[in-house]
């Protein structure tokens, strides 16, 4: 027997926030550097160092803080969260536990109909990242601490997902939030951004509803592999509850890891009851008031976001739903598109060049799409060019292209080319009368002969697109031509 079930999932995020120094000293954060070379007393948790707050960070955090939605606390504090492991010299992290910099927020995630979903957010608080345990030397274990004391923005939401698709619109919409605010690059593949989904079923039997023990599934650094996760746990868990019956205890949580050779989650921990981490404030660091003024001054920093920038474009230009997501997935593209429109060229063609062709060369380029050396003012140039029939879609495409390569104007690209298009309807006349007077045959056939109307018709474009040297404008050409066969 089948029975109903409802994914539950919670998530648990911590995202590294792009400030140039750690969070408690003046050590630069780098990334993939020699082991242990940005590193001084205080992250290396010498005896008597002093932390001292990046203001930076908890400015970082705050706005991140409001574009979730979420109540700024005009009081905030440090404690000290003790646990014992080797990348952790201090033996506790510096973290907020009962009362952080924010609550009370919302998310909004795009879904795949187009609607939108609100998660609400439980906390986000600030806290130092661990260092790194590294096994590549045999038999020993190395220690990197060039990473702790790395801001962290820890993000905790309720328990509103019901899928592995809205816990990943979930992420990926986070990712593009952070990304567009500029405090962290969210780059998945340095760990800038780790995910812990704690997931269970609430299952109907015999009218009644059963919740299986949550699980909990640390550390994951890609979107397909939450995603996975949250499925697999699923089946496992209506698995265990038809074999075993085995439903939640309280405040028993399990915790897994993710194989990701095998697609498959691993249990760490059973049971695991709540820790003690004997959390007290920090004596080193001073409670940081967070006043009227700041707050308005860190909340004129916000900049539109890009759920509400992809709705927006739906609604005032008339972009698809898919192509705006497009042209919002980073701040650079929404940003130019906008402004190109705005100058004056059609929505969709500026879309087209900026999706089909800009993306592409951006890629190529390692850069934003804005970077590559072309204006608003000349994109929108070209985009006009190929409104009014100067160039061809095509053309518009290979200009595009030599504008990147160049810098020049699309205009001057296009003459000297050879790219502009002749729309001159008298100059076109001649040439079609002298098709029509070389092709006797293929006049009487698209004239007369309905089974080869279409054929010929097609036949006598083509004649005079290559007397034009391809040069003509197919559109005026197919007019005129359409008109004198009709006559
Ligand atoms: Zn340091
Ligand atoms: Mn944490």
């Amino acid at each position: 027997m089948d029975l109903q079930y409802k994914i539950i999932v919670g998530l648990e995020i911590h995202v590294h926030l792009a400030t140039r120094t750690k969070i408690f000293c003046g050590c630069e954060l780098a990334y993939g550097d020699t082991a242990n070379t940005h590193t001084c007393p205080v992250c290396l948790g010498m005896p008597g160092s002093l932390p001292v707050m990046n203001k930076k960070a908890l400015e970082y955090s705050i706005l991140t803080g409001l574009a979730l939605n979420c109540k700024i606390a005009p009081f905030t504090k440090w404690d000290r969260k003790s646990y014992y492991y080797p990348d952790l010299p201090k033996n506790y992290q510096i973290s907020q536990y009962d009362l952080p910099f924010s609550e009370h927020g919302y998310i909004e995630i795009p879904l795949a109909d187009g609607t939108t979903k609100k998660i609400r957010i439980t906390r986000a608080h600030l806290e130092e990242d661990a260092g790194k345990n590294t096994h590549t030397l045999g038999n020993f274990s190395a220690i990197d601490l060039n990473r702790a004391g790395t801001p962290l923005l820890e993000i905790v939401t309720e328990p509103d997902m019901n899928s592995a698709e809205e816990v990943g619109a979930l992420a990926r919409e986070l990712q593009r939030i952070v990304r567009y605010l500029g405090v962290s690059e969210a780059d998945m593949q340095k760990g800038h951004m780790r995910f812990e989904p704690n997931i269970n079923l609430h299952i109907t039997r015999d009218g009644q509803i059963f919740k299986t023990p949550i699980s909990e599934v640390k550390n994951l650094n890609s979107f397909r592999a939450v995603e996975r996760s949250i499925a697999y746990e699923a089946r496992r868990q209506y698995q265990e509850f038809v074999e075993t019956g085995k439903t939640m205890q309280m405040g028993n949580k399990a915790t897994y890891g993710w194989d990701d050779d095998n697609q498959m989650t691993v249990l760490q921990r059973e049971k695991e009851e709540a820790h003690d981490y004997r959390y007290f404030p920090d004596p080193d660091l001073v409670p940081v008031k967070v006043d009227a003024d700041w707050l308005g001054e860190i909340k004129s920093r916000l900049c539109e976001l890009p759920s509400q920038m992809q709705q927006r474009f739906v609604s005032e230009y008339g972009l698809s739903n898919y192509d705006a997501g497009v042209l919002t997935a980073d701040r650079a593209t929404a940003g130019f598109f906008d402004k190109t429109v705005k100058l004056g060229a059609t929505v969709k063609r500026v879309c087209n060049l900026l999706t089909q062709t800009g993306l592409k060369l951006a890629k190529e380029k390692g850069v934003p799409v804005d970077q590559l050396n072309i204006t608003d003012e000349a994109l929108a140039d070209l985009a006009k060019m190929a409104d009014v029939g100067d160039v061809s879609a095509s053309a518009a495409t290979t200009i595009f292209e030599m504008m990147a390569e160049s810098g020049e104007n699309p205009k001057k690209i296009a003459e000297e080319k050879n790219l502009i298009q002749k729309s001159d309807s008298g100059e076109i006349e001649t040439l079609i009368d002298q098709v029509i007077a070389e092709n006797p045959k293929a006049v009487e056939d698209a004239k007369n002969n309905p089974k080869k109307a279409k054929k010929s018709a097609g036949f006598l474009m083509g004649q005079v697109m290559q007397k034009s040297k391809g040069q003509a404008n197919p559109k005026v050409v197919s007019q005129i031509l359409n008109k004198k066969l009709n006559a």
